[in-house]
């Protein structure tokens, strides 16, 4: 995986030479979605940067997150019930451990898994664009705690 830092720099840098002005809320998003271990939700990263820039409109941070996805410095993933997420440590397609019960999003490093549209693309003569591949099921904790609400 990419040191954190590396990430921020490269983003700051493609935003600076397509002539975009890194604001504060530009700034923070970058440093929350490069930091990110933990495909934090618009909504989510919206109250973070409030933390630190409380005059922050929702409708600013969204564009700036969108703005990064459609630059391709950042994943959406989707989900039916639970709206999107965004993972802009890891830009491009890789499995999702998904927790049904606290809605946690961890990246497995498995590197067998990492492998797998290579391995796929070869067998299959496919031209491998995209994948999707998660894992749904309980994390560790709730395991522990099968009733705990959020
Ligand atoms: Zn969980
Ligand atoms: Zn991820």
């Amino acid at each position: 995986m990419i040191p954190s830092t590396e990430r921020q720099g490269k983003i700051i840098q493609k935003l600076k030479r397509k002539g975009f002005r890194l604001t504060p809320q530009r700034f923070a998003v970058v440093k929350i979605l490069a930091n990110n271990e933990e495909h934090l939700s618009a909504q989510e990263i919206y109250e973070r940067v409030k933390k630190d820039i409380p005059f922050t409109s929702f409708a600013t941070i969204y564009r700036t997150v969108a703005l990064l996805r459609d630059m391709g410095e950042v994943m959406e993933l989707g989900f039916a019930d639970e709206g999107n997420r965004y993972d802009g440590a890891r830009p491009y397609p890789h499995p999702h451990l998904v927790c049904i019960q606290c809605k946690k999003i961890l990246d497995p490093k498995v590197p067998s898994l990492e492998e797998l549209p290579r391995k796929l693309a070869k067998k299959t003569g496919f031209q491998i664009l995209n994948h999707r591949l998660d894992f749904f099921g309980l994390c560790p904790e709730c395991q522990k705690n099968p009733s705990r609400e959020r």
